[in-house]
């Protein structure tokens, strides 16, 4: 299971660094393919407003188009539809 965006666990980053979804990773993804119960999605989304990743980690799932979980205060519907956004700003 992963327990915090790559970028937080390549070689040299900080392993010290807390984030929530180190602390309580099920809240945020419970399994490998499995999108948290919307009652916990809302709690994991309300704590990535306090952790200072959120616009980079946000980033990351957009650009690797994560799938499933709550990364950078969105849900995997909520990045599908910023990725359409996007798509359609960038289409001209
Ligand atoms: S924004 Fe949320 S998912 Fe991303 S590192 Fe922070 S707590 Fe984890």
């Amino acid at each position: 299971m992963i327990s915090a965006p790559p970028f937080l666990m390549a070689p040299g980053a900080d392993a010290a660094v807390v984030t929530p979804c180190r602390e309580a990773a099920t809240l945020f993804q419970p399994g490998e393919r499995i999108d948290p119960s919307p009652r916990d999605a809302g709690h994991a989304k309300g704590l990535c407003n306090s952790c200072p990743f959120i616009a980079e980690c946000l980033e990351w799932a957009l650009d690797t188009g994560e799938l499933y979980g709550v990364w950078g205060g969105t849900t995997a519907y909520e990045r599908r539809a910023l990725l359409r956004k996007r798509g359609k700003s960038s289409a001209g």
